[in-house]
């Protein structure tokens, strides 16, 4: 299936189910980020179902290998939608047609792909996190 298309299903579907008017991407970097990561980070995995119960497209954009961001998912039982190295952040938005694009990360790497492929970036450490998954309806 095109990629297009399958963005357009995606959307179609994701919106009939939720009943909402936005369609959001939300990309998690691993290491340093989320707690499984190693350093671990302080974005619990809960976050992460959280997001996919209500409908975001969620994933991981690492460093780490295909392979294993694919096999810390299935660890996890968890069935994200997307997992890309780093520097294909930019394949996710080709992807998923969305209103709102956001990586999470603790790097200026991760800010600087995140700023060039189109994304709001938020840092773990030096912006406001608990704020930003506030807003989302991402904590708690
Ligand atoms: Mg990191």
């Amino acid at each position: 299936m095109p990629l297009t298309q399958r963005g357009r299903k995606l959307t179609a579907t994701t919106r009939a189910r939720e009943g909402c008017s936005l369609l959001r991407v939300i990309s998690f970097d691993i290491d340093g980020t989320l707690e499984v990561g190693d350093p671990p980070g302080t974005i619990p995995i809960t976050v992460v179902r959280r997001a996919l119960a209500l409908g975001f497209v969620a994933g991981s954009c690492s460093d780490r290998p295909i392979s294993f961001q694919q096999a810390l998912w299935a660890e996890h039982g968890i069935a994200v939608h997307f997992t890309v190295l780093k520097q294909h952040l930019t394949t996710v938005r080709e992807r998923f047609a969305a209103d709102h694009y956001l990586h999470i990360g603790d790097s200026p790497i991760d800010r600087m792909m995140a700023e060039g492929a189109g994304f709001d970036f938020v840092h773990v450490l030096e912006d406001d996190l608990l704020n930003a998954l506030e807003t989302l309806n991402l904590h708690g």
